[in-house]
């Protein structure tokens, strides 16, 4: 029960309130942007139609078909696809400095830097991560040193728990999970126990690994008993030796296992050993699609194979995916797998204003996998904008 003196309070917050509310509404709505005209397409509300996109205040304020009010700065968006800013969850842009701002002129609002560095070193992508402009987390690698040219983990001594444990321990609001290299040039023989030992890592924090597959020495069903729901598995279309799909083409038991109990399967484009177009087609025609997109970025893919976000996910209209198919797993799917993006990946009004405006050309394009095989393709997108936290950012270089 109140008593008679916060009944008061109360009585008059109250009235206060409704006096702001109905200021509120008896005032023009009046907004800090509006993207207008395009066609919005945001998975997360099962939206595909020409809409205005109103922000105020960092968030959505309305997503409509005529938005009514004045706004501050308007983004003319006709003839342009505007979905939630797009979140890359294996990408390397926290390798340089740069890495992030060059990223989010291609509509990436969010990314996890995927294993560039191992416990020793891991200050430099935290440090790069902390000044992004986007919300970013860092995956430490197993591999103590980071990414060798002899392998990360091929002197097993390198899969160091107590030095990556202790890394995690001091960036708990940086480091997102571990990442483990397993492909037979990275940890030869040694995946399986440096698998084992990435989940000693992250057991006390309850993080996720991720785990770079294809190629490895020892066989997949027997690396996929060690992942629990929330892992990640990336380059999920590498070519054999230990692909996803058997010499039938059919889906391993094991890989079907995993998914059902919250694994997630994604791209990891890359450059090397990770998409030849042949598994792609085959794992694509058992409906075993990719939960999320990823890119694998790092600086020397801007020119080759990678190029941007946009250009990764178009790689798949041609493989029978519907465009907001395409979209989904690069917005509200990725939202999923890391906490840091709980909030984004939606348009929803309340959310973020992270905001990707994107070009669907109509042509032909030639998309190379990673051994140098080219397909053609009647549709890419491009970058077309990019709205962080409300704002606008300057265009790609
Ligand atoms: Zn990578």
């Amino acid at each position: 029960m109140l008593n008679r003196r916060q009944f008061v309070y109360a009585a008059a917050a109250a009235a206060a309130s409704f006096a702001r509310v109905t200021d509120v509404l008896a005032a023009p709505a009046s907004f800090d942007l509006i993207i207008k005209g395009g066609r919005v397409i945001d998975p997360s509300l099962r939206l595909d139609a020409i809409r205005d996109v109103a922000i105020a205040g960092g968030r959505i304020a309305a997503v409509e078909a005529n938005v009514a009010g004045d706004a501050a700065a308007t983004f003319d968006a006709r003839g342009r696809i505007v979905v939630p800013g797009l979140l890359d969850i294996h990408t390397h842009a926290a390798r340089v400095k740069d890495g992030p701002s060059l990223c989010l002129a291609d509509g990436v609002t969010g990314f996890i830097d995927a294993g560039s560095q191992g416990a020793d070193r891991i200050n430099e992508p935290i440090a790069v991560a902390r000044s992004a402009p986007q919300p970013c987390r860092v995956l430490i690698n197993i591999g103590r040193a980071g990414i060798l040219p002899e392998g990360d983990t091929m002197d097993i001594a390198r899969a160091d728990v107590g030095a990556a444990r202790d890394a995690i321990a001091k960036n708990r609001d940086i480091i997102a999970g571990v990442k483990a290299r397993l492909s037979r040039d990275v940890a030869g023989a040694n995946d399986y126990e440096v698998l084992k030992r990435a989940q000693e890592v992250v057991a006390p924090f309850n993080l996720p690994v991720m785990i770079h597959m294809g190629q490895t020495v020892s066989p997949l069903p027997r690396l996929f008993d060690l992942l629990k729901p929330g892992d990640v598995v990336t380059h999920m279309f590498a070519p054999p030796p230990n692909s996803i799909i058997d010499e039938n083409g059919r889906i391993l038991p094991e890989v079907l296992a995993a998914r059902r109990r919250g694994v997630w399967f994604d791209l990891g484009n890359g450059r090397t050993g990770h998409l030849r177009w042949d598994i792609v087609e085959r794992v694509m025609r058992e409906g075993f699609w990719p939960d999320t997109f990823s890119t694998d970025w790092t600086p020397e893919a801007r020119t080759v194979q990678v190029f941007d976000f946009p250009n990764v996910m178009s790689k798949f209209l041609d493989f029978g995916m519907p465009l907001d198919q395409v979209i989904a797993r690069a917005t509200v799917n990725a939202s999923r797998v890391f906490p840091v993006f709980q909030d984004r990946g939606t348009l929803n009004v309340g959310a973020p204003a992270d905001v990707a405006v994107l070009e669907l050309r109509q042509g032909s394009f030639e998309f190379v996998d990673n051994y140098g095989n080219k397909r053609t393709g009647g549709q890419r997108l491009f970058p077309g904008g990019t709205v962080l936290g409300g704002k606008r950012v300057p265009p790609r270089a």
